[in-house]
């Protein structure tokens, strides 16, 4: 219901008996309202059963307790969410695209998903699901799931999701949506003012998917499709099967930010068909994943695009590595006792990587893409964690090698922190000219307008961005400024950049652009480093709370409690 931001309807699970004599069924909440809940035998036959609701803790939410009787099969519970709910966020029209329908989506990882189904609610666990959707009229509902693009806009949307996967995995989303086909198993779905550029943009998708089937084995999903989400989508993208649900901070117009769509594909091998069985493994999803992107990459668009995004990386990699405690370095981090989203740190995606580049660069491209596609299809649709992972690793990749063992230090990469001097390294040519080029303007050597810059990427100019010094003079970055028209970019990783240089700088004639920068945005990554950099002086924090005041209503509720801890501490 748009008016008052709840979900109101049933959640019916049927249940699979591990202990016989089981007498109770404990479901994850958080902010839920449970009216009723009812058994059955059969489906057919309803009947009331006490339950409890236990006192919230503020991670996990509330358990509710479900009497079981020794035949029941079926669990039915009769909920409302909250308006607050950690995994639902409701958008007014105006924080559309379009300006004229509200808009709702739905984030349930890492353990968001109670926040609007009572479900057990662990990557351990895997459901198929079937759902009934209603909606105003005009609206149209997707979830990660089988879609009918051409289903008519009454009111009510059917779905099914045949393939188990884990409840962080479950996604609804509404809108006023338009579809637009990009290949024979792939499309995007989006507001109407959106679609075309989204289709124009995610163009290579179909190529994507065939050259990763080509390396990791047949994609098991059926379709693949792209739903764009209004700004305010506090992610780069969520790999919900079937349906990758995406920021349209990446529509850029030229096709530099598709590393997105090649990431949150390549979830549908590691992550969505192979799945941490806790979130301590969450690795296991991102680390692979972060590899399989790069791979893909590089099969569409070239090893040079890969170097620099890896090069790129491992500067990101060490910045973190400087920024975390020791315990949250380590790829196996122990999370006990803390929220899930703790642990989504660089650590898992760009740590993970390099240790799976460096046992491709240990056995050879060509035995590690057999491991690996053994690897998918031995654990399809299965949670696995990291101790799996190092059995199957030992028997199938390591078992005839004691020497390699040795010299790989698996336990050092997984169980301990920092980076193993081991690590691969990256170079670029493409970069490092860059770097010559951002030192030779530095330095006073040439002008903006004479510097080389040709026909740089996107991934070149946020190089060079990045290579600028620490302190640039007001005439430094008007210059700047002047020949590359940073503070109008369109592209929003590269004004991103630029206004963390701007902030730093305190060059006034961005700070209208700041503004509205952070208030039409709220996907994380590209906001919080921006108020880290504001907090920092006294003028800025108070500049912060103000464009934060404004900005904050239409933030997604984990944007809120990252930026929070930042702006109002
Ligand atoms: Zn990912």
């Amino acid at each position: 219901m748009f008016d008052s931001h709840v979900l109101e309807g049933t959640a019916t699970l049927h249940i699979e008996r591990v202990r016989e004599e089981a007498s109770v069924v404990r479901l994850d909440t958080r902010g839920l309202s449970i009216a009723t809940v009812e058994l059955s035998d059969d489906g057919r036959d309803w009947r009331e059963t006490p339950f409890r609701l236990g006192t919230a803790d503020s991670i996990l939410g509330a358990a509710l307790e479900v009497t079981l009787s020794r035949t029941a099969t079926q669990v039915r519970v009769a909920y409302t969410t909250s308006p607050g709910a950690s995994g639902v966020q409701w958008l007014e029209p105006a924080q559309t695209a379009g300006k004229v329908h509200p808009f709702m989506f739905t984030q349930s990882q890492a353990i968001h998903a109670r926040s609007w189904i009572p479900l057990q609610d662990t990557p351990g666990v895997r459901v198929t699901y079937s759902a009934t959707v209603r909606t105003p009229s005009a609206l149209r509902a997707v979830m990660s799931a089988a879609l009918d693009a051409e289903a008519p806009l009454d009111g009510e949307f059917q779905f099914e999701m045949r393939q188990p996967i884990p409840s962080y995995l479950i996604a609804l989303a509404v809108g006023d949506l338009a579809f637009r086909p990009l290949g024979a198993r792939t499309g995007v779905y989006a507001e109407p003012s959106v679609v075309e550029s989204a289709a124009a943009e995610f163009d290579d998708t179909e190529a994507m998917m065939t050259a990763t089937e080509r390396l990791y084995g047949p994609y098991r999903w059926e379709r693949y499709d792209l739903l764009v989400l209004p700004p305010s989508f506090p992610f780069g993208g969520m790999e919900n099967p079937r349906l990758t649900f995406a920021t349209p901070t990446v529509i850029a117009g030229d096709k530099s930010l598709v590393a997105l769509v090649a990431h949150e594909l390549a979830h549908s091998w590691s992550g969505n068909l192979v799945t941490n069985a806790t979130w301590r493994d969450f690795w296991l999803n991102e680390g692979f994943t972060v590899y399989l992107e790069r791979r893909i990459l590089e099969a569409v668009f070239g090893r040079g695009r890969v170097d620099m995004e890896a090069t790129l990386d491992r500067q990101v990699l060490a910045e973190e590595l400087a920024r975390l405690e020791a315990p949250d370095q380590i790829l196996h981090v122990d999370l006990s006792g803390r929220d899930p989203d703790d642990g989504m740190t660089q650590v898992p995606y760009l740590k993970g990587e390099l240790f799976l580049r460096l046992l491709e660069e240990s056995v050879g491209r060509d035995r590690f893409d057999t491991f690996l596609r053994a690897y998918f299809e031995h654990f399809a649709f299965r949670s696995i964690t990291t101790d799996d992972f190092v059995a199957y690793l030992d028997e199938h990749l390591l078992s005839d090698d004691a020497g390699l063992t040795e010299t790989l230090d698996v336990d050092a990469w997984l169980e301990q922190p920092g980076l193993p001097a081991n690590a691969p390294r990256s170079e670029s040519d493409a970069l490092s000219r860059v770097e010559q080029q951002a030192d030779r303007w530095a330095s006073g050597e040439v002008a903006a307008a004479a510097l080389e810059t040709g026909d740089w990427t996107i991934q070149e100019w946020l190089h060079f961005l990045k290579s600028m010094p620490e302190r640039l003079a007001t005439p430094q970055m008007t210059a700047l400024d002047e020949v590359f028209g940073f503070t109008a970019a369109g592209n929003s990783e590269v004004a991103h950049q630029w206004l963390l240089i701007a902030i730093r700088n305190q060059y006034e004639p961005a700070d209208a652009r700041l503004e509205t920068y952070l208030i039409g945005i709220g996907r994380r990554k590209l906001i919080k480093p921006l108020y880290d950099e504001l907090v920092k002086t006294p003028e800025g924090r108070a500049r912060a709370e103000a464009i934060y005041e404004c900005a904050r209503p239409g933030y997604h509720p984990i944007a809120v409690s990252s930026i929070d801890e930042v702006v109002r501490p």
